[in-house]
């Protein structure tokens, strides 16, 4: 590090778990990038002074992780397009303005979709959850046009809100929405197998728990996609792989979407 290191970094809480440092540091290291990238540990109530604080210092740009991704919205000059039809933002680049807001979690979704070879266009799809990373996921799919998008929630007024946020960007979409344990009221559930999302945080750091218990509906699930990536195996994937469903976890859309963040913030700092 020298007078010239530029500085980055991951705001969240908590951020001690996150592979985020690991990932920068390291691809920094590859390029020979004199770059710095470290956990910032904010609380909600101190979100805008942290902000304002990080720009003052310049520094080049941030991740945003849980529970911030939305609140962060308020302190920024700009909101890329795709980040506002999702509804958050996990990626900030320095202009001179103020800091610039970006959604890289659904390019890391879609590059991952495709390398692991995770159909949806023309699929009917169930996604489990409704949350921050569920909105992402909602997004990729109608912009990819899947057939059908089950969201099945355990708050039905959250998957209810998101569903009509979908709508109002992709209005042909076709939503549906449901509980956990309703999964038996899609038409044809029992003819059919679905690839599954899963995008609760059921299952994270605690390998005995998933958001459906019942084998009933994991015999319905042709492959399913977890977006935890610890543990590697999660009891969502171990019981899709169980009744003969191929299962992918989460690792490859974290490094996809850690790769399109640093690409934005090399091009930041190229043009600043
Ligand atoms: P979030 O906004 O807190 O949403 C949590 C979701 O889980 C909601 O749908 C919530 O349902 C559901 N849920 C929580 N506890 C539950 C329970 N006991 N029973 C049933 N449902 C429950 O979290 P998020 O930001 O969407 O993140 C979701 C997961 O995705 C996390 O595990 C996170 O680690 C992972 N993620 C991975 C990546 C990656 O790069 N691979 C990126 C982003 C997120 P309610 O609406 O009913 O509360």
């Amino acid at each position: 590090m020298d007078g010239k290191t530029r500085v980055y970094g991951l705001i969240g809480d908590p951020v001690e778990h996150s592979l985020s440092p690991l990932i920068h540091n390291s691809i920094a290291e590859m390029f020979k990038e004199n770059f710095v990238y470290v956990p910032l540990p904010v609380k909600k109530e101190n979100l805008g002074e942290a902000i304002k604080g990080a720009y003052a210092f310049h520094f080049g740009g941030m991740n945003v992780t849980v529970p911030h991704k939305q609140a962060v919205m308020e302190y920024l000059c700009d909101i890329d397009e795709v980040a506002a039809q999702i509804g958050a933002v996990n990626t900030l680049l320095w202009t001179k303005d103020g800091y610039k807001g970006f959604n890289t979690d659904i390019i890391g979704l879609e590059k991952s979709f495709i390398s692991d070879g995770f159909d949806v266009t023309g699929e009917e799809i169930i996604m489990l959850g409704a949350g921050g990373a569920s909105r992402a996921v909602g997004i990729l799919l109608a912009r990819k046009n899947a057939k059908c998008i089950y969201i099945l929630n355990r708050t039905l007024e959250t998957a209810e809100n998101l569903k009509a946020d979908i709508l109002k960007f992709y209005p042909d979409a076709r939503i549906e929405v449901l509980g956990l344990d309703e999964y038996g009221r899609i038409p044809g559930f029992y003819q059919k197998k679905f690839n599954v999302i899963q995008a609760t945080s059921v299952g994270l750091s605690d390998a005995t728990k998933a958001p459906i218990y019942d084998d009933d509906f994991y015999e319905h699930v042709n492959f399913g996609y977890d977006l935890i990536y610890n543990p590697l195996e999660t009891l969502f994937m171990k019981k899709v792989r169980e009744k003969g469903g191929k299962a992918v976890n989460g690792i490859h859309m974290l490094l996809s979407q850690a790769v399109a963040s640093y690409e934005i913030w090399r091009e930041g700092a190229v043009n600043e």
